[in-house]
């Protein structure tokens, strides 16, 4: 069901329990009101009756006339008088008699001064009443058809509002939801539309700072960062693809140009030496992805413990002289820890690792005499490692986006590469909590500060 009917007839139910609960009070207070006037009415021409029999001696014949007279129009009053002994004094009409009054009825009347009850639809009271120092019981009973009517009238009156008013209120509800829901079905039909093909396309917002305007805007800034990250998503395949082709191209170049004709055994050398430096570059480029894939893992899907910084920054530093006999990696402290504590923090050890390779190789890749350091010291929450290299520099305006993916700088005919490591790099210290942050001279050289903590709310294990 629509929320929009849902609303409509919870609306109306609502509004139709109100009335229903409304209706049921002027009810109830209307029956019991004609049941009060009634007994009231029925006392007042009770006393009447007595006091024209005892006070103006009016004889029983005159005062039946009258009684029977009138009940052929009116709902008239039936009264009997009695001595407290249960002696008939007077009856408006003994053949009719609707009150059969008793003995114990008459005991009853004198013991309580007054009773109230019903005979069938009749209402009868029954009183004493003092004539010369002397107590009488009078019964007076009557049928109040004009107050049955008059309720009967209430009620169907009642019925018939409470029908109308939920017919209207359902109308009116049911416009007034369309109405309010107008937006969002516009939203809706716009939102079918966006797809991956024309996610340009953007919702209608109105003046109206109403919550569906703000849903709309917020859509939209939605849209706007699926757009740039779907974006980004085009150019980092495209340019994973551009930096696979460029070694695969002079791969086959250099194994096609060797299959031409037979050649010497030192041109042989020479292919196979070009292709496996080629090799070597696509295999390093499908490792710094496979990284950079594991940097984007969900936090909680890496294994966090608690490591020590200098052990794998000599793990990195051994990696590096490995793979590059002429690089040059120093690790140097600038004050002594006091516990081990002071040089742990809660990390994964392969990509920091993986990290710190990156700032290494930079270093030493950047600078003529290959040579890359770092500088570690203490401040109370944090671990602060700066890599330094007296290299070529960076430019100014490269500066801002060297942590983007395959960015390279203009400094890149120096030293090969592909741009992946420092965006790497960034993922991993970020994923770390901790924070990367540049400064670079083309004089004095560029030094990396990273700051890890010791606190990092990221511990899983
Ligand atoms: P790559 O080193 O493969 O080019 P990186 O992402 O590691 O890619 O670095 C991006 C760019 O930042 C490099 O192309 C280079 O221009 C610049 N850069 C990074 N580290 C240094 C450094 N130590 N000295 C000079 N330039 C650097």
């Amino acid at each position: 069901m629509k929320t929009r009917t849902r609303l409509t007839i919870l609306f109306t139910i609502i509004t139709a329990a109100i009335l229903l609960v409304f209706a049921t009070i002027i009810l109830v207070s209307a029956r019991e009101n004609r049941e009060k006037e009634f007994y009231a009415l029925l006392k007042k021409e009770a006393i009447t009756k007595a006091n024209l029999f005892f006070n103006a001696k009016v004889n029983s014949k005159t005062l039946q006339d009258i009684y029977k007279n009138n009940r052929a129009t009116l709902n008239e009053v039936e009264v009997a008088i009695y001595k407290t002994s249960f002696q008939l004094l007077y009856h408006d009409a003994v053949d009719i008699d609707v009150v059969k009054e008793t003995k114990p009825m008459i005991n009853e009347i004198v013991r309580k001064g007054e009773i109230q009850f019903y005979q069938n639809d009749w209402q009868v009271i029954g009183m004493k009443y003092n004539f010369q120092e002397k107590e009488y019981v009078i019964t007076a009973a009557a049928y109040d058809g004009f107050g049955y009517i008059k309720l009967d009238n209430l009620l169907k009156t009642c019925i018939i509002v409470f029908i109308i008013s939920i017919l209207i209120l359902y109308i009116t509800g049911h416009f007034f939801s369309k109405k309010a829901f107008e937006p969002i079905v516009k939203m809706t039909s716009k939102a079918k539309k966006i797809s991956a093909t024309n996610l340009d396309l953007r919702l209608d917002i109105n003046q109206s700072k109403d919550e569906i305007s703000e849903l709309a805007a917020t859509f939209n800034k939605m849209l706007n960062r699926l757009e740039n990250s779907f974006d980004s998503q085009k150019q980092f395949v495209s340019n994973i693809s551009h930096e696979l082709r460029t070694p695969l191209s002079a791969i086959i170049a250099e194994l096609e140009l060797s299959t031409n004709k037979e050649r010497k055994i030192e041109e042989y050398k020479i292919v196979i030496s070009n292709t496996l430096q080629d090799a070597k570059k696509i295999a390093k480029l499908s490792n710094s992805l496979l990284d950079l894939a594991k940097a984007n893992y969900d936090p909680s899907e890496i294994t966090f413990k608690q490591i020590r910084i200098d052990e794998v920054l000599l793990d990195a530093q051994q990696q590096v002289q490995k793979s590059n006999p002429n690089y040059n990696v120093a690790i140097h402290f600038e004050n002594n820890f006091e516990d081990d504590d002071q040089i742990t923090v809660n990390g994964n050890e392969y990509l920091l690792k993986v990290a710190f390779v990156n700032l290494f190789e930079n270093g030493c890749k950047f600078s003529e005499s290959k040579q890359s350091k770092v500088l570690i010291s203490f401040k109370k929450e944090a671990i602060i490692l700066q890599f330094y290299d007296n290299g070529i520099g960076i430019l100014e305006e490269d500066l801002k986006h060297i942590f983007k993916p395959f960015y390279r700088g203009s400094n890149k005919i120096y030293a090969d590469g592909n741009g992946i490591g420092l965006s790497l790099t960034q993922k991993i210290i970020l994923l770390h909590k901790g924070t990367i942050s540049v400064l670079s001279d083309k004089k004095s050289g560029t030094i990396f500060t990273v700051e890890l903590y010791h606190d990092t709310k990221a511990t899983i294990d």
